[in-house]
């Protein structure tokens, strides 16, 4: 038997063991990460990353942040997770949601949303991404693949040679560590998941593909535009949630009805 033969073999065993299912889905998927370091490791990202940024003290925009927010979280299928909203003082056209519930938008990213409605359907999408665990099984992958480490815990988070992987794999910023973004499948899904979430949450799901073919022809103010190179506003991803329509229209009949709600 060759090493890499067992290797593989080991991997294989080892994967199907770790297998795990993914929340309003019929997929499973690979984590190695047990649920504790999940949240963990999202934790201690967010205070890096706000401790690098300038949180944004405007009373409005951070109520309408603060409400569109809770009222997804109110209706996804996770209890665990310890949520918290955060509006970033930034030119930036980002945001994202880490594991265990810990949200940051981007002020750069406002202009794009234009409405209430527009924010809820970019909080719907990346908490679709916390909620499904994509940005850890890229983490787990990324952590068994380049270093072979077969089980995560408390001493792996604090090791800096794993950092840049765990922060690109959480979906951060380039400048946090190696951005990757997230598979076709994984954009997809979360499209999907989140789309559901919004209309749940009473806000019009008609604003999914209004939002994706605004936010295409949005330019980042002059900075590259991360959040849009991992996230292209492209022609399927329009018909996508075009097609969804029905249903999600169908869940937001019996939901509070906020339309697309304030403007940004
Ligand atoms: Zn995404």
């Amino acid at each position: 038997m060759t090493s890499t033969f067992r290797y593989v073999s080991f991997a294989s065993v080892f994967l199907l063991s770790a297998c795990m299912s993914i929340p309003g889905t019929n997929r499973k998927g690979l984590n190695l990460i047990p649920r504790a370091q999940e949240k963990q490791m999202g934790d201690e990202a967010y205070k890096e990353v706000l401790a690098k940024e300038k949180v944004s003290t405007d009373a409005r925009l951070n109520a309408i942040l603060q409400r569109v927010g809770q009222r997804i979280a109110a209706v996804v299928p996770v209890s665990d997770f310890d949520w918290q909203f955060t509006l970033i003082e930034s030119k930036d056209m980002n945001a994202f949601c880490l594991p265990g519930g810990k949200v940051a938008f981007y002020t750069g990213i406002l202009p794009a949303l234009e409405t209430e409605g527009g924010m809820a359907i970019v909080m719907g999408h990346e908490i679709a991404h916390a909620v499904a665990r994509h940005g850890v099984q890229r983490v787990s992958q990324g952590l068994l693949l380049q270093f072979g480490l077969a089980t995560v815990d408390a001493t792996v988070l604090k090791d800096n040679r794993y950092k840049p992987l765990i922060m690109g794999g959480l979906g951060l910023g380039a400048q946090f560590g190696v951005m990757l973004p997230f598979s076709r499948g994984n954009e997809s899904e979360a499209d999907e998941l989140g789309l559901r979430y919004a209309a749940q949450a009473g806000y019009d799901p008609a604003e999914g593909p209004r939002f994706w073919q605004r936010f295409s022809k949005a330019t980042g103010g002059g900075k590259p535009p991360e959040w849009m190179s991992t996230h292209p506003a492209d022609a399927n991803r329009v018909a996508q949630l075009q097609a969804m329509q029905a249903e999600a229209q169908a869940l937001y009949a019996k939901s509070p009805k906020y339309g697309v709600g304030e403007k940004l």
